[in-house]
């Protein structure tokens, strides 16, 4: 298949004082027999990105074309594409290959691909999995090429307008909420409450938890009530934090930012567990094995899920009339929405409506 020249927003050197995304016109691979090329209609824009345009976790390659929650439509299939067809509404979230062979591959969990050079990441990939490297560019385009296994479905009836945030802010929470099997009656703490909060909020509802909106915001205690949370707890009031004490079953963490998550543990009931989503690096103190052992608690980490799991977040999101709470932009906002994002002065979730880079 012959490369394909399209129009993106991207950053072509580390974004420093007074450097922005831009307009820029990018190579992609065109589709391989096994992969599809998709019109993005909806992009939606994840702290990740603010991240790795800045370079943050030292390993971006530029150019640098961001978005890794697309919604589109499939435009060209290539010969060996046996689920998909032109004309059909897709989704496509934090990965677009892996090499399909290794252990975690075989059991679905693409997102923790062994082979060579590990899963192929939606932007900033460096490898395809026959060894070729290139750079993948994301969302912020008009057009991406993904292979047919790494595309999800759409169902019907959903707002493609406010779905694409599902991709990645919703299957990175519903990942953790699955696998501690989280019921009906269990105490849920989301802490940090933006794309990813919201999220968690309605999701570990949805399963039949009691949800507790965790945020040093008052300001948004009365949209973490309308999405659904039942109780709302400011995590700068101590004394508030210290009648919550050994109490929660779960808390979903979704901070951003290095942040002390020794407060945090004491909230946890015995043998209690806490997943910080949002923090990719350290907390900023040391973890306080005490209040760990005492009562037998447990702290983890996880980023997104397995295209399985992608999926069937899409469909309990169907199914639970749950959507994102997003806010429509123009690809030409992108730079303030950035420093928003970075300012934590977005409520949830942008969403760039693509025709606006036509
Ligand atoms: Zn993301
Ligand atoms: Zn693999």
């Amino acid at each position: 298949m012959e490369n394909i020249r399209t129009k993106a927003y991207g950053a072509s050197g580390t974004i420093l004082v007074g450097k922005k995304l831009e307009l820029m016109e990018i190579e992609r691979q065109g589709p391989a027999p096994d992969e599809v090329l998709i019109e993005v209609l909806y992009c939606g824009v994840c702290h990740s990105d603010v991240h790795q345009v800045a370079n943050d976790w030292n390993n971006t390659i530029y150019p640098c074309v961001p978005g890794h929650e697309i919604i589109g439509k499939i435009t060209d299939v290539g010969k060996a594409v046996t689920r998909f067809k032109e004309g059909d509404i897709v989704g496509v979230g934090c990965m677009i290959d892996s090499c399909k062979q290794c252990k975690s591959c075989a059991q679905g969990d693409e997102q923790f691909c062994m082979g060579t050079h590990g899963m192929t990441m939606t932007y900033n990939g460096y490898w395809k999995p026959n060894d070729t490297d290139f750079n993948s560019y994301g969302g912020f385009s008009t057009h991406i090429v993904a292979n047919e296994k790494f595309v999800l479905n759409i169902p019907d009836g959903m707002d493609i307008t406010a779905a694409a945030p599902i991709l990645c802010a919703g299957v990175t929470t519903y990942a953790p909420l699955k696998h501690r099997q989280i019921r009906i009656g269990d105490k849920v703490g989301v802490i940090g409450i933006g794309g990813l909060g919201h999220m968690g909020v309605m999701l570990a509802k949805a399963m039949g938890a009691t949800v507790t909106a965790i945020t040093t915001d008052k300001e948004k205690k009365k949209a973490a009530l309308a999405i659904g949370a039942d109780a709302v707890l400011i995590s700068t009031d101590k004394d508030a934090m210290k009648a919550q004490e050994i109490s929660f079953d779960f808390l979903l963490c979704t901070i951003p930012e290095e942040f002390d998550v020794n407060p945090y543990i004491c909230l946890l009931a015995p043998r209690g567990s806490m997943v910080t989503v949002g923090l990719l690096g350290p907390y900023k103190s040391p973890t306080n094995n005490i209040e760990m052992a005492k009562y037998s608690r447990s702290l983890g980490a996880s980023i997104i899920g397995s295209i399985a799991e992608t999926q069937e977040v899409l469909d309990f999101c169907a199914m639970h009339g749950i959507l994102p709470q997003v806010e429509m932009i123009d690809i030409q906002d992108i730079n303030e929405a950035f420093e928003k994002i970075r300012d934590e002065e977005v409520r949830f979730r942008y969403v760039i409506d693509m025709k606006s880079l036509k």
